[in-house]
């Protein structure tokens, strides 16, 4: 928590990164709730509404909503977050990298934080990262949450890099990849992982801050196709898909 606020002062745009903390987030623990969330109980009136039709499988009988899977969707978007972000948590990042001070409109932003990756790369930095931009909890300004790949940029570097704004930089410990991961995209996926705490309107926040997205990353960061990383994350949480699925008509 902010001191500050404790003193009564007037928040001004902050440059302290210490609300960037480890968080006990557990992906398996999420993906079990949104699981548990996805099949269609008696009464349950979640689910995708851009489709008309649900998915059954013909072997196990479990049925689970159709989707749109387009991130503006209330229902399929913070899903869709969520499996990046444990796709992103499952390729091992390095490092997780908080920035101060990210310009709240999101082209500005974008810009400078592709510009920073640019120019680490040509310092001959490697530098492939996941991120996303967050309002700072004590509403002043925002800041990038990040997980990375690639080498150690000492923080005093990256600090004049980002032109003398404050970065956070520190090494994943091991087997909490997951929290760190969890930490950068909470915004989008606390809606589905939380019991839809504070209900959607943080989730839209999240798109408006991100440009319409749940999480951004490099071309490089996954190092191949993010649907393969996906598939394979899957299979080792759940084994190969079992049975057969058939797209069934809702009844209206
Ligand atoms: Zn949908």
């Amino acid at each position: 928590m902010s001191r500050r606020d404790e003193e009564g002062r007037e928040p001004g745009p902050s440059s302290s990164l210490d609300y960037i903390r480890d968080t006990e987030g557990d992906p398996r623990r999420a993906l079990a709730i949104v699981e548990s969330l996805n099949p269609i109980s008696e009464g349950d009136s979640e689910r995708c509404e851009r489709v008309n039709f649900d998915l059954l499988n013909l072997d196990t009988g479990l049925r689970v909503s159709g989707r749109c899977d387009v991130y503006r969707c209330g229902y399929c978007g913070p899903r869709k977050t969520l499996r990046y972000q444990q796709a992103a948590a499952s390729v091992n990042p390095a490092r997780r990298v908080g920035l101060s001070l990210v310009p709240e409109r999101f082209t500005h932003a974008r810009k400078q934080l592709n510009d920073l990756a640019i120019r680490l790369r040509k310092k001959g930095y490697e530098w492939e990262w996941f991120w996303a931009i967050e309002r700072n909890p004590e509403g002043t300004g925002y800041h990038l949450g990040a997980v990375q790949k690639g080498s150690y940029v000492p923080q005093r570097e990256l600090e004049r890099m980002w032109g003398g704004r404050i970065p956070y930089i520190d090494a994943v410990k091991d087997g909490r990849g997951g929290g760190a991961t969890a930490y950068v995209t909470k915004g989008a996926t606390h809606y589905v992982t939380k019991g839809g705490l504070g209900g959607p309107e943080g989730y839209y926040e999240h798109l408006r801050l991100n440009g319409g997205r749940g999480a951004h990353w490099s071309r490089g960061y996954f190092g191949q196709p993010v649907t393969d990383v996906v598939h394979a994350m899957r299979v080792e949480q759940f084994g190969e898909p079992e049975g057969q699925w058939v797209k069934v008509v809702r009844d209206l």
